[in-house]
């Protein structure tokens, strides 16, 4: 394949990008497709950039933003949209590309794509951040790059279920339906969101770190005993991802003992209650000065304290040469994408530690979208048509048991057991089973052969597989 600037750019010099292709490339080693393949399921096939005029206070701004569909091997293609400065249309592909291995690593059946606005949501008005996303939403109509069986952009970083209710609006003042709803995750309920979208990236990551930690072999080889109870976890990142993380982690038993935000971090290796530290910093606008943790005034020191797991929930590029023979934690768990360099990972792997790729353990986000969009296109709430029958059923079962064993059941137990599932109950069950079925999907690629150095290579090599046969399926590639 001839490549373009941008793409021969990525393999010569230091872009994120170019991480991404380097992690695929020494994944595709162990497949046997043809290259001209492996080009097509690496490479992106549409980058969209733009620019357009906002007014900001009494100035006109000229705003960059992009939309990269990496993949459309299966329709819609999908990922969020990132607000920040650090935007770049690289950095836009290689998050564009993990959607793609992501999506395919959880069986989430879309395309994978990512898109990014270049302001500093921090500094705009909530006005100016409307004008934004629905100026940036129009842009997209235009050229067909979104719609509920095109293209369907969700959260990330910067960005959060207000501007998906603006998203929303726009795109179905363009192409009023019912079906509009479908063309963006994230919403809030009242526009058809989903229940549990939010805390489900943080959900998922706690799911996976959970299932890893649970297998005594691989425990066993980092010296730690098997379960969450009592593992020392530090959060880089205090955001919604950072934030659900560390609270469904706390829940399950282990000790958050550093919280790290881009003003500092706070520490206390006795244990951290991250509600609130939350409140903390609602309240003060800082999670320093929190109770009788210690302030850490460089944030990115909180990456070498001594943990058992360290979860990077911020941005990418974090475990870098630079920090990666500090680490002390003995698992990296990404809940960012792309929080470690191919270079970072290569020493970390030297020291044993166990990497829990991005791709697999923040793909919890995207899970419950797929979830969501389900919703919007049967246009009916998950338990509506089974919660009540389920409950008769139920009740019916355990008064006939009580009556059976004359003995009334304990209270607690007998709400649990009459209760019908309702959304949240649903939309939590698929994401837990999602990603336990996934994790144990890599690590079986990784065990089978032994070559495969790490998850984060089974990951892609699960990934490409998967693509691989739906383009193969087609007769495209011999
Ligand atoms: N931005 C999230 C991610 O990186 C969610 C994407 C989505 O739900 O489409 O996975």
């Amino acid at each position: 394949m001839l490549l373009d600037d941008e793409d021969i750019t990525a393999q010569r010099e230091h872009s994120f990008f170019g991480d991404v292709i380097n992690y695929f490339d020494s994944a595709a080693k162990f497949t046997k497709y043809p290259e001209g393949l492996l080009d097509q399921i690496k490479f992106c096939n549409s980058v969209y950039r733009m620019k357009f005029p906002v007014r900001m206070g009494n100035k006109i701004e000229t705003v960059v933003a992009y939309r990269v569909e990496h993949s459309q091997h299966k329709l819609p293609a999908k990922g969020g949209i990132r607000y920040s400065t650090a935007v770049t249309q690289d950095e836009v592909k290689a998050l564009a590309a993990l959607m793609t291995f992501k999506c395919a690593v959880v069986d989430v059946p879309f395309g994978g794509a990512k898109g990014g606005v270049k302001i500093d949501p921090k500094k705009c008005t909530e006005l100016e951040l409307e004008h934004i996303t629905r100026r940036y939403t129009a842009e997209l109509v235009k050229k067909n790059f979104i719609g509920p069986g095109v293209d369907v952009p969700a959260p990330d970083y910067g960005t959060g279920p207000r501007e998906m209710a603006w998203i929303a609006d726009t795109y179905a003042a363009f192409n009023p339906g019912i079906d509009a709803a479908g063309c963006v995750t994230g919403k809030p309920v009242s526009q058809g969101g989903i229940r549990g979208r939010t805390e489900a990236t943080g959900r998922g990551v706690f799911y996976g770190i959970r299932e890893a930690v649970g297998v005594a072999e691989d425990m066993k080889k980092l010296k730690l005993k098997t379960g969450l109870s009592g593992k020392r976890v530090v959060i880089q990142g205090f955001g919604n991802v950072g934030f659900h993380s560390a609270k469904f982690l706390l829940e399950g038993g282990a000790v958050i003992v550093a919280i790290g935000e881009y003003e500092g971090a706070v520490y206390d290796p006795r244990g951290i209650d991250v509600e609130g530290v939350l409140k903390h910093r609602k309240e003060t606008g800082s999670i320093l000065n929190y109770k009788k943790a210690k302030n850490i005034k460089r944030t990115n020191d909180i990456l070498e304290i001594d943990c058992d797991i360290l979860v990077p929930a911020a941005l990418e590029n974090q475990v870098h040469s630079g920090n990666a023979a500090k680490i002390k934690a003995k698992i990296v768990a990404e809940a960012a994408n792309g929080p470690t360099t191919p270079q970072a990972e290569k020493i970390l792997e030297k020291k044993d530690v166990l990497i829990l790729p991005d791709l697999y353990l923040n793909a919890g986000g995207v899970t419950v979208s797929y979830f969501e969009w389900l919703k919007n296109l049967s246009h009916v709430r998950f338990g509506r048509l089974g919660k009540r029958h389920e409950e008769l059923i139920n009740r019916t079962v355990v008064e006939s048991i009580e009556k059976a064993v004359g003995k009334n059941l304990d209270a607690k137990a007998k709400s649990i057991l009459m209760q019908g599932a309702d959304e949240e109950d649903l939309v939590n069950s698929g994401l837990e089973e999602t990603m336990i079925q996934a994790y144990h999907e890599i690590r079986e690629t990784k065990s089978k052969d032994k070559k495969i150095p790490d998850l984060r290579t089974a990951a892609f090599v699960n990934a490409i597989d998967k693509i691989a046969t739906s383009y193969l399926a087609l007769g495209i590639f011999p």
